[in-house]
């Protein structure tokens, strides 16, 4: 019982938060970066704030995150940060000697005020900035938002520094993938591709935090859009933005910065994700779709039908990232699976509850939603009524133990699992995955509770 003071009795809180189901605005940054070609993502802050994200990357990923840190002291709280921040882009162009360096703040530094394009102007004009290098920045204060927040914010800082048009429309198609892993990223694009697209996405972190094992540490990986392929994000003819709260800022700034026209869809999980994510490329680029991903669709439908009589009527809760939330309650939907909690720790909006309440009105069963919301609160319904399935990231492992139900790990950040940055969960391929996952967590589950006479070989 590790949540044992988890009551039944619920009480209303309004400045307390139990079990977040979200993290900080830094850690968003931190990764939106790592989706640039030779980035090295800065934290402008103490070392220990720095050392967390790191840290929480390294652990989601299994792979050495890279990064910097304008490692405030007494001085710097006090007197501000800009002398740290010169000398470390100094330092670290001198002896990293990255392409690009993407500045982040930290509660602290926006406590103090820190005024960082103004720093950044200084640093080029004080020479510390070689000539055919960049420095860009994004404000994260993590008193608000999430991890969600930083990671919208560093991809709309890609489009303020650098996308730009020359009147000219290219045959290309912006992807913003969102806050998604770095499988489903080369999945979406994979698509787009075999429907003949270019594509240019950002960020983009396949084969940064996904590569292959080659024997040789390479401090900035062969992954990740470059500079000159974002500075044409500008000239594309659209922009498919996967995911309203991670993505959608990004797509407006460009959009009204370059005149790209912008299709706002939800990520694309599940049959119906997938379909719409497909649907929108067709339209944008106006291409015909091949035969090899009506092939795919195909295999999902015919999954879909094989595991449909499992699936039926099972209670499901989810804790995550509200792009993810909703993607994932939809696709659920659509299996006659019965998504009733559903938290998400990013604020994001009376718009955003609406479209989660519009996707579960059919249900039969009572709903209960809160965004943002945390995980004491979840588990608190489960205990009052309990459900089949959690679905969620590691922190939900609690839960899972405690009342005996279980978990489809999902999301971010999952940290005692491996693998799961290099298999897509979007994506027709995605879809069949995460169906594969679910009902081999439910039958596990069925094997498990069987008598011995109930116990079947074929299911
Ligand atoms: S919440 Fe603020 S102080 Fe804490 S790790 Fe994140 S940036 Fe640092």
């Amino acid at each position: 019982m590790l949540l044992r003071h988890t009551t039944k009795d619920i009480a209303d809180r309004k400045a307390l938060t139990v079990n977040p189901a979200k993290t900080c605005q830094p850690i968003g940054a931190m990764y939106a970066s790592l989706g640039v070609h030779g980035c090295l993502p800065h934290s402008h802050g103490s070392q220990g704030c720095y050392a967390y994200h790191r840290s929480t990357l390294t652990r989601h990923y299994k792979e050495p995150v890279m990064a910097a840190t304008s490692a405030f002291t007494e001085g710097a709280s006090v007197f501000g940060g800009q002398a740290n921040l010169v000398q470390a882009i100094d330092n670290i162009f001198t002896v990293y000697n990255p392409e690009v360096i993407a500045v982040h703040t930290t509660c602290l530094s926006e406590t103090i005020g820190d005024d960082i394009p103004q720093i950044i102007a200084k640093a080029r004009s004080d020479g510390k900035i070689p000539e055919g290098k960049y420095v860009f920045h994004a404000n994260t204060p993590s008193y608000v938002g999430s991890h969600v927040t930083g990671f919208s914010n560093m991809t709309k800082a890609m489009v303020d520094y650098f996308a730009e048009t020359n009147g000219k429309k290219a045959k290309t198609l912006n992807l913003i993938p969102g806050y998604v892993e770095p499988a489903d990223m080369e999945e979406v694009r994979r698509l787009a591709e075999t429907m003949g697209i270019q594509t240019v996405m950002f960020p983009d972190t396949s084969r940064v935090l996904n590569g292959p094992m080659t024997g040789k540490f390479k401090m900035y990986p062969d992954g990740g859009v470059t500079i000159d392929t974002l500075k044409t994000a500008g000239s594309s003819m659209g922009t498919v933005a996967m995911g309203r709260i991670a993505s959608l800022a990004a797509a407006r700034a460009l959009d009204s910065k370059c005149k790209v026209p912008c299709q706002i869809i939800d990520l694309p999980i599940g049959l119906h994700g997938t379909d719409a994510f497909v649907d929108a490329l067709r339209r944008m680029a106006g291409v015909n779709v091949p035969d090899r991903i009506t092939y795919e669709r195909g295999q999902m439908v015919d999954l879909i039908a094989d595991m449909h009589q499992y699936f039926h009527g099972k209670r499901v809760a989810i804790a995550g990232d509200p792009d993810q939330v909703l993607a994932m309650a939809k696709f659920l939907v659509s299996l006659d699976m019965k998504p009733v909690y559903m938290v998400s720790g990013t604020p994001a909006g009376k718009k955003y509850v609406k479209s989660l309440e519009e996707a579960v009105k059919d249900l039969g069963d009572e709903v209960k939603i809160q965004v943002p919301g945390d995980m004491y609160l979840l588990h608190q319904w489960i205990k009052n009524d309990p459900v089949d399935l959690l679905i969620g990231n590691t922190y939900m492992k609690y839960i899972a133990k405690d009342e005996d139900i279980p978990l489809v790990r999902y999301g971010f950040p999952i940290l005692d699992r491996v693998g799961h940055s290099y298999l897509p969960s979007m994506g027709y391929k995605g879809g069949i995955r995460m169906l594969e996952k679910i009902l081999d967590a439910l039958l596990d589950r069925k094997d498990r509770d069987s008598s011995d006479i109930d116990m079947e070989l074929v299911m």
